[in-house]
């Protein structure tokens, strides 16, 4: 059904310890294809003691996995990009039938997510301590950085490749050992990074990957005392729940969270360009990906104008199964994601919004939904308040330049946030005082395995590529060297 040119990508069963291997008490978990409902297969519905025994594998591997020359990592991360742009056709397919993203977004995910490999590949080798000039005459003063040990990586449905590689790449370059539990929806993709990762010769244990139910995983792998670091993608709501359990045994703990990105257009912006960066940020994956524009900021001036062009825009994206050729969206997770949409725009709509575009579900029915744009909103409306993670573009006014920001920091998130203006004072001024972890000015979408991915204050913590990335999964250690 997948019409795989590889049959071998495609794994039903969890990898813990280089086998590939089923669920104890032999449960299974089957995983649907979010277009057309239709089984894709099924996956060991595993729990607490494959859980514990994973850890235990990845303790076991770290010894040795630790102690490699930084260019063997380095060489077998490059060895697994490379076997994911060479099977990238298969990946995109599999991945688009778990998760129902275009086909071409598909192919975008694998070659973003193999970017990662190849970019932690890179830093394996530019990991460095220091030696700092010391204040006593008979002693040195260095440091050293080390890996921080096992690592549990727990990934959400949107980016299931991205997500697993930005986090085990870096981890695996710095020597570290990885558990990963991806979604139930989508562990497919999951699954096909660990069979090209051991065609990439990465020894038993050094990536785990347990399926099955969330919360009796994640009680392992929070609970679990050799687990040093959980990186976790994910809700707000979830990963204060994580967070709270790693505290028992103090781990280490790099989420990034929910937001609810403001896109603001001013009055110098360069429209044409606005709309092409909102369509992308706004409609890209249905919508569902954390730095979505999720309220369109846009000056008096140019608040007509902007419209009319992006709802000329929105009337030409089209919905469909994402296998299909030329479909620009595909259906969105499951049915409590449709119903949130439709709530946040009959909340809209009672509070005094008006439809411009779409608004109901789609005449495909499932999970499809017409890409929506409404304007007329304010920012007390749930749309605006709450990350919506679907196809809705609401549009709301403003007047002055302090203004659009009081508003686009008026929430509790902090991820991404977007501006198009051409003023450059304007352009400095704004990047200043937006409080996010990433700003687009006159770029819609800015993710890249070379920069800093992360949020503030309810979005998460820590940063995942970028120089940064690989820093979260090493500790650095002061040794002081006396009798000198
Ligand atoms: P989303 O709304 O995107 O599904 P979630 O935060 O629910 O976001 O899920 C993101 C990831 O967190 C998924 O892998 C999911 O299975 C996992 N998850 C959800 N609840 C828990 C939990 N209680 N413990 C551990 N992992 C969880």
């Amino acid at each position: 059904m997948l019409n795989l040119n590889d049959a071998g990508l495609f794994r039903q069963a969890a990898y813990i310890d280089g086998q590939w291997c089923a669920a104890d008490g032999g449960g299974r978990l089957a995983v649907h294809n979010p277009a057309s409902g239709a089984q894709v297969g099924e996956v060991p519905a595993m729990g607490q003691a494959e859980a514990r025994r994973a850890i235990a594998a990845a303790e076991a591997a770290f010894g040795d996995w630790r102690r490699r020359l930084a260019k063997e990592r380095a060489q077998v991360l490059r060895r697994w990009h490379e076997l994911m742009l060479a099977h990238q056709e298969d990946l995109a397919r599999i991945l688009t039938s778990e998760q129902g993203k275009p086909l071409a977004e598909a192919r975008g995910e694998i070659a973003y997510a193999a970017g990662f490999l190849e970019w932690f590949a890179e830093e394996a080798r530019r990991v460095t301590g220091a030696v700092i000039p010391s204040p006593w005459a008979g002693r040195r003063v260095m440091t050293l950085k080390q890996p921080v040990g096992v690592c549990a990586a727990i990934t959400p449905w949107n980016f299931p490749s991205a997500m697993l590689t930005r986090k085990a790449g870096a981890a695996i370059a710095a020597g570290c050992t990885v558990v990963a539990k991806p979604a139930a929806q989508t562990p497919f993709s999951a699954l096909t990074l660990a069979e090209l990762a051991e065609r990439a010769g990465l020894p038993r244990g050094v990536l785990n990957i347990v399926t099955g139910p969330a919360d009796a995983i994640g009680a392992e792998l929070t609970a679990n005392p050799t687990v040093r670091l959980l990186s976790f993608t994910g809700s707000t709501e979830v990963g204060k729940l994580l967070m709270a359990a790693c505290a028992g045994t103090v781990k280490k703990v790099a989420l990034e969270l929910g937001g609810n990105a403001p896109f603001i257009v001013f009055d110098d912006a360069d429209l044409d360009l606005a709309v092409e960066g909102a369509l992308a940020s706004k409609y890209r994956n249905a919508g569902q990906t954390c730095v979505c524009a999720n309220r369109l900021l846009v000056q008096d001036g140019v608040y007509d104008a902007f419209a009319d062009k992006l709802a000329a825009a929105v009337g030409r994206l089209k919905v469909g199964d994402g296998m299909s050729e030329g479909v620009s969206q595909g259906p969105l997770i499951n049915e409590a994601a449709v119903a949130k949409v439709e709530a946040h725009i009959a909340d809209a709509v009672a509070h005094g919004a008006r439809v411009l575009c779409g608004g109901k579900r789609h005449a495909l029915g499932g999970g499809f939904f017409e890409p929506t744009l409404l304007v007329d909103v304010t920012p007390a409306m749930r749309v605006c308040r709450e990350e919506t993670f679907g196809p809705v573009a609401p549009l709301l006014r403003f007047h002055t330049e302090a203004e659009a920001i009081q508003l686009a920091n008026a929430t509790e998130y902090g991820l991404a946030a977007y501006f198009y203006a051409r003023d450059a004072a304007r352009i400095w001024r704004v990047s200043e005082a937006l409080e996010f972890g990433m700003v687009g000015v006159n770029a819609g979408v800015i993710s890249t395995e070379v920069a800093p991915f992360g949020g503030v204050k309810s979005s998460g913590l820590g940063r995942e590529g970028g120089r940064a990335g690989i820093e979260e999964y090493l500790e650095e250690k002061y040794v002081c060297i006396g009798g000198i």
